[in-house]
């Protein structure tokens, strides 16, 4: 099923989302769910606070194929190292992209979508996108990491054209 995805500057993307007590079929739905909705979007993440689920629960798929699906629950940064920029973009942002400063190697310990748990060391693109994703579960969007006069400009054309739909 495709999921609605929450656009900026909606309030419910402010959420803290919550761990995900057990991987349970009604989690397991919402991984299928979100994928679904990735693959649509076109995007390469997508994090349940954008379908508005608040719990712990990013997917990813980096590759050009869409044949590289990467689920991460609960996920932890154990270490960063480095530093790279990137042009980011966001499906909850539609039609912006600013260069972002992030950790360039990550090591990342998660649960996958059968309830194990494992640890991914990420680099460049899939480290960039795996901050993104995770950020969006602290209520955190990209944009926010940009100056207050980028901010202010990019929320009021955001209202407006939320005004023309
Ligand atoms: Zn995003």
């Amino acid at each position: 099923m495709i999921l609605e995805i929450l656009k900026y500057p909606d309030k419910r993307l402010r959420t803290i989302a919550s761990p995900v007590q057990e991987v349970n079929s009604e989690i397991k739905k919402q991984v299928k769910d979100m994928f679904e909705t990735m693959y649509a979007a076109p995007g390469i993440g997508l994090a349940a606070t954008q379908v508005n689920f608040h719990q712990r629960l990013i997917v990813i798929d980096i590759s050009d194929e869409g044949n590289e699906p990467l689920c991460l629950i609960n996920p932890e940064i154990m270490q960063k190292n480095g530093e790279i920029e990137y042009e980011e973009g966001c499906l909850s942002v539609p039609n912006y992209y600013e260069s972002i400063k992030r950790a360039n190697e990550i090591k990342v310990s998660a649960q996958n979508e059968l309830g194990q748990t494992f640890e991914i060391e990420a680099k460049e693109m899939l480290s960039i996108c795996i901050q993104h994703e995770m950020d969006h579960l602290n209520g955190i969007l990209f944009v926010d990491h940009l100056s207050k006069l980028k901010q202010k400009r990019l929320k009021k054309k955001a209202v407006k054209q939320s005004k023309k739909l």
